[in-house]
């Protein structure tokens, strides 16, 4: 190929899923020369983060791209009492105000890239084959073309093959930390649920449950259960077959919260592993989301990492390496030593295995930090009872507010 039919940019943007298509609008917007390049037109229906709330929508908002993103989803405190329940040992201990902002993964993406200004191209074709330097970014198409950028921002999420070529390893940590599992949850004869969005923890430790959580996406009740099961557990079987009687055996407390329940349409179960790269320190390309380490689905810290790493690398690190020549690997290790980004990437590791220690562990260490954990959800909910000036809802039943004593099984 002659160097003229070359495409000519500054970035080049691999992969446009979360990361890649935040990234490609950051950048897009900032008026820096980019391309995205990814196979699908439109982002397909994908089971994965299904809702951001707290830190997330922080990290979302240092993106700038709140305000284009956050109509499009669903606010837990607009529906029913407009709060979100809590619920340990089977009891409810607090109603907060919502917080929760429900959106079904391709509404996420595609709607991010929407915000991704019309100068920047994006190639819906595959990347077949990738070569660095400290120069100039080669990347291949899967229809001939090649691009040739000064930086390659590797998104391709879980994709093996481009780090492979690279010789960038996975080191997986945690083989099928946890599995979860996506259904629709719709009350029985009435037209909705009392909350605006409910978790309810696990009542047993024996049932390798970390919580669900039901949270609202348009009109529809989602629900997401996390677990911590084999992937060959036959538990597996009886929920995909009789979700309803499988949850009321396993969460016998949950319908005093829900009322009586359905579920709607096909459940949808993923496993996740855990794992991080190894070799990723190279001249020109840069490794973010997914693509660089995977988080645990039920700490639900997937998109904060994916919105911080993408922050960090678009307002800090980009515009400082392109003010000189070259695209060395000291450049690029400044991203990888963020203290934002390594904060983070610690947070999310420390949230999935505590979060999972804390929902199985029968150790005197976790019984003791489940206790703990009660006893403030406890205390903030009885607070902010008292601040409202009345018990915690008319209609709620006095066994549900109640704390039990915790059986030995139980988990707070
Ligand atoms: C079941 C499940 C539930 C989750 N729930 C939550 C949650 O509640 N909260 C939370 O914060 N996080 C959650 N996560 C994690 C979160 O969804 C991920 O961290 C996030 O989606 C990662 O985005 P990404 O852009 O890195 O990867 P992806 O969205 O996977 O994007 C990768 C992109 O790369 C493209 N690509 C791959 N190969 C090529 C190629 N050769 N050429 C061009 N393009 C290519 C793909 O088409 C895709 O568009 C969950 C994950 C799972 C699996």
């Amino acid at each position: 190929m002659k160097e003229t039919d070359m495409i000519e940019t500054d970035i080049a943007v691999v992969g446009g899923g979360l990361a890649g298509s935040t990234a490609a609008a950051m950048l897009g917007r900032a008026g820096i020369s980019t391309v995205m390049i990814d196979p699908h037109e439109i982002y397909p229906p994908d089971f994965r983060c299904e809702k951001i709330s707290g830190p997330h929508i922080d990290a979302l908002k240092r993106t700038g791209l709140a305000d284009l993103v956050l109509p499009a989803t669903t606010f837990d405190g607009d529906k029913s009492d407009g709060t979100s329940w809590i619920s340990r040992f089977g009891r409810l201990v607090d109603r907060r105000p919502g917080d929760q902002h429900g959106i079904m993964y391709d509404d996420f993406v595609n709607t991010m890239r929407r915000a991704i200004p019309d100068h920047v191209p994006h190639y819906a074709t595959k990347v077949t084959g990738l070569t660095t330097s400290a120069d100039r970014q080669h990347v291949t198409l899967s229809d001939g073309q090649v691009v040739s950028a000064r930086l390659v921002i590797l998104a391709s999420g879980l994709n093996v093959g481009i780090r492979h070529w690279l010789g960038i390893e996975r080191e997986v940590i945690s083989p099928c930390h946890s599995i979860t599992i996506g259904f629709n949850m719709k009350p029985v004869g009435r037209a909705a649920f009392d909350f605006g969005s409910l978790t309810h923890y696990t009542e047993r430790l024996s049932d390798k449950v970390a919580y669900i959580t039901l949270f609202p996406i348009g009109d529809a009740m989602r629900a997401n259960l996390f677990t911590y099961r084999g992937a060959d557990d036959p538990w597996l079987r009886d929920i995909r077959h009789d979700p309803v009687a499988t949850l009321r055996r396993m969460m016998p407390h949950l319908a005093d919260l829900t009322g009586d329940f359905e579920v709607e349409g096909p459940l949808k179960i993923r496993p996740a592993d855990l794992y991080v790269s190894k070799g990723h320190l190279q001249p020109g390309v840069v490794v973010v989301g997914d693509a660089f380490s995977t988080s645990c689905p039920a700490a639900g810290t997937g998109s904060y990492k994916v919105f911080t790493d993408v922050e960090r690398l678009c307002n800090v690190h980009i515009p400082a390496w392109l003010r000189s020549e070259g695209m060395g690997a000291e450049k690029i290790a400044a991203f990888y030593d963020d203290p934002v980004k390594r904060a983070c990437d610690e947070f999310s590791y420390k949230e999935a295995q505590n979060l999972r220690s804390m929902s199985i562990d029968s150790g005197l260490k976790w019984q003791m930090h489940r206790w703990a954990r009660f006893g403030m959800r406890l205390a903030s909910g009885t607070f902010r009872r008292r601040l409202r000036g009345a018990r915690m809802v008319k209609t709620v039943p006095d066994r549900r507010e109640a704390p039990a004593v915790p059986h030995q099984d139980r988990a707070a």
